[in-house]
This record gives C-alpha cells, sequence and structure tokens, in this order.
C-alpha cells in the first residue's frame, strides 16, 4: 500500500515572517501616540518572540506599548489585518519546497495539503508559484471563505477528519507542520506528526506537543518518509 504526506501550507511550504513582522510594524505606528517614544523589535527578535508564543499583549509591551489600553488595541489591530488582502504579498516560498514536493511526487507518494488558509487565501499562492501540479482536486484540505473559525487547534482536526473519510486508505501516513495544531490533528487521527521549525514555532514550544520527529525543514521530512520502510 502506498505511503501519504499531508503539509501544512504556512511555515513548512511557505516563509510568512516577513508579513508578520511588516504587521506589527504597522500596529506599533498606529497605536503610538504622537510623540510617544517606542522600541521597535528587529525582525530577527520580533519572530523569536512568536516563535516562542510570546503574547500579542507582551509584544506589543517590549516595543513600548505601555499606555493603558494600548497594548490590548494592538492586539485587535493585529488581529484584524494580519491575515487580511494587502499583507499576503509579503509571503515567500521556501527557496527549497519545489525541489523537495517533486521529489516526493516523483517517489510516488501521496501528496496533500492541510491548511487553516481560506479557498481565496490558498489559490493565487498555488497559481503564483505553480503548485497546482503538487494539489490536485480531492488533494486541497482548506477553509471555505465563508466558514466560521473557531481556532487552529480545532480547525485543523476537522479537516483531518474530513480527509481520512474522503482519501483511499494507505499503509503509512505523516503530517508534516509547524504548530501545535498540526501536531494535535494527527495525532487525533492516528497520523505519523512531524513539527517542522521552518515555521512560527521553536523547538521548545513543539516539543510540549510531543511530536513523533522535530525536523528542520520539509527536505527533513520529505527524507524520513522517502527512507521509512512500505
Ligand atoms: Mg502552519
Amino acid at each position: 500500500m502506498a505511503k501519504r504526506l499531508f503539509t501544512d501550507f504556512d511555515g513548512p511550504i511557505l516563509d510568512v515572517s516577513e508579513r508578520y513582522y511588516q504587521v506589527y510594524q504597522v500596529c506599533v505606528q498606529q497605536v503610538r501616540l504622537p510623540q510617544q517614544p517606542v522600541d521597535m523589535l528587529s525582525k530577527a527578535m520580533f519572530w523569536e518572540l512568536k516563535r516562542s508564543q510570546v503574547s500579542e499583549y507582551d509584544i506589543a509591551q517590549k516595543s513600548g506599548l505601555i499606555q493603558p489600553g494600548q497594548a490590548t488595541e494592538f492586539s485587535q489591530l493585529r488581529r484584524e489585518i494580519v491575515h487580511s488582502r494587502p499583507y499576503f504579498q509579503y509571503d515567500r516560498i521556501h527557496p527549497w519546497t519545489i525541489a523537495a514536493l517533486e521529489q516526493i511526487q516523483g517517489a510516488g507518494i501521496d501528496l496533500a495539503v492541510m491548511t487553516m488558509r481560506r479557498i481565496s487565501e490558498l489559490e493565487p499562492v498555488l497559481d503564483h508559484y505553480d503548485l497546482w501540479r503538487f494539489f490536485p482536486d480531492g488533494r486541497r484540505f482548506c477553509l471555505r471563505d465563508d466558514y466560521q473559525k473557531n481556532g487552529d487547534t480545532l480547525d485543523k482536526p476537522m479537516l483531518m477528519r474530513w480527509a481520512i473519510a474522503s482519501l483511499p486508505p494507505v499503509s503509512h501516513q505523516w503530517i508534516v507542520g509547524d504548530t501545535e495544531a498540526d501536531i494535535i490533528a494527527g495525532k487525533r487521527y492516528c497520523v505519523q506528526t512531524i513539527g517542522i521549525l521552518s515555521g512560527i514555532r521553536n523547538r521548545q514550544q513543539l516539543s510540549l506537543h510531543q511530536p513523533e520527529y522535530i525536523l528542520a525543514d520539509l527536505r527533513e521530512a520529505v527524507d524520513l518518509v522517502l527512507r521509512s520502510p512500505e
């Protein structure tokens, strides 16, 4: 029987750090008062805080938004715009993604994408980087545009339930993803979990959810799947 790899999108395939950093800077500038000094974090510092799951409230305070209500205002504004259209343009494909996907597809591994993106947030990126060839109909598990989100750790297992119910059985399957949502979804449906460090969580945060593997990036995940026995 065949093997299958589910891949999350943001983290394993795309680097979203610049989008998050641009949004961070815009929010700090919008919330600060005229003349109020702020400490804009460097991108490296900001991203390490995100990877450590430091809250938006604390990130705002570390940036100097310490007047009453400012950290809350920052958090709300950030939530409103981080997944909005003007900022998706900052996402970039990891330089190794295409080669890794070609390698696994070439080996006959069944490949599917599983993402919290909505259809209208996923398809333009598939167009832009010519990724449709890896994820044909029936191999894209994402959210409808009108879906009311409940939170990633609830919605991702819902996508996995849909996938397991609709796909042909395989002997071994894995999910590779960069957050706890991917690990929780995999574990609930007996899919081997690979936490990946090329995204928005560091090793310590991923370890809390005890994935079977923690690997650097999609290349290492592909190697693992290809080397595993049938
Ligand atoms: Mg992700």
